[in-house]
């Protein structure tokens, strides 16, 4: 069968099975090697505040969120981007 990528689209290599984590954004189950995981600093504090304080001197904390996201909806949000059959093939990234 032919390969659309080196990887099929997955970081598992020959290890078997990987556990399935569900897609934060429409609830897919999705094995974990296959999942994109994007990591943002967000800070609690509102936007408006946050730029008033910072104004003033203030630290302001950030925490980090981490959200598993599916192909489709990496795709749909612009995480990854749909590349040509001579793309796919130039540079090897994990997706
Ligand atoms: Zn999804």
């Amino acid at each position: 069968m032919a390969k659309k990528r080196k990887s099929r689209g997955r970081g598992k290599g020959s290890k078997g099975k990987a556990k399935l984590v569900q897609c934060d954004n429409c609830g897919a189950w999705v094995p974990r090697d296959k999942i994109v995981r994007v990591t943002r600093w967000v800070s609690p504090v509102d936007p408006q505040l946050e730029k008033e304080l910072k104004a003033k001197g203030a630290i302001v904390p950030k925490v980090p969120i981490t959200k598993n996201y599916c192909v489709s909806c990496a795709i749909h949000m612009g995480l990854r981007v749909v590349r040509s059959k001579k793309e796919r093939k130039e540079s090897y990234t994990r997706l």
